[in-house]
């Protein structure tokens, strides 16, 4: 071999060597940013926890009929027993009964707005107790004469998932008790939009 073709084989080498370490990289590369994309969904699916939910959303009002097989899969196990199969959750135990904070309450489900705080009032059953919904399509009424009692159960206007009860033993105006399963309700902290939205409803 004369020197030339020496000197040749060694370029040959190193360029080999350097194409191949820069595939490596690349690779490596793109292996690592996937990673971190996939991780990063992961937070934000744990944040939200609504985004694997297609039923949910504040803001379509278009009625939904949800798959009961799917929404379990969906929703934490305390959630699909309040909203399919009509639970309750036990008394003082949940979230928002004895809450105060300015609001809107809205279905676990769904996302469909369904009572403001300035609705909701101080009462001592343990669940979270309104004297109106935010509006009148936001719920719906159904006889329920289980256990021995006549009751009327509230649902969600939008997905018709079971929400509590209604009594006639509130306070004025409405002199109505709406009965809610905090486990049922999504809060979200009022903000001007919905602040707005509050006093165009009050007028
Ligand atoms: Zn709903």
């Amino acid at each position: 071999m004369s020197f030339r073709t020496a000197n040749l084989s060694v370029r040959k080498f190193v360029n080999y060597s350097m194409k191949n370490l820069l595939f490596t990289a690349l690779i490596l590369l793109s292996v690592l940013s996937a990673c971190n994309f996939s991780n990063k969904n992961k937070t934000d699916n744990m944040d939200t926890d609504k985004t694997n939910n297609p039923y949910y959303s504040n803001t379509d009002t278009n009625k939904v009929t949800p798959d009961d097989d799917q929404l379990k899969k969906i929703l934490p196990a305390d959630v699909y027993n309040v909203a399919r199969e009509k639970g309750t959750e036990r008394p003082f135990t949940g979230k928002y009964w004895n809450s105060k904070e300015g609001g809107t309450y809205y279905c676990a489900v769904c996302g469909n707005p369904l009572f403001n705080s300035n609705g909701k009032f101080e009462s001592s059953c343990g669940w979270p107790s309104f004297f109106e919904p935010i509006s009148k399509s936001s719920i719906i009424f159904a006889p329920d004469n289980t256990y021995g009692m006549h009751r009327t159960e509230v649902m969600c206007g939008r997905c018709h998932s079971h929400l509590g009860h209604v009594f006639e033993d509130g306070p004025p105006p409405t002199h109505l008790r709406y009965c809610i399963n905090s486990v049922i309700l999504d809060f979200k902290k009022a903000q001007d939009a919905e602040a707005k939205f509050k006093d165009s409803t009050n007028k």
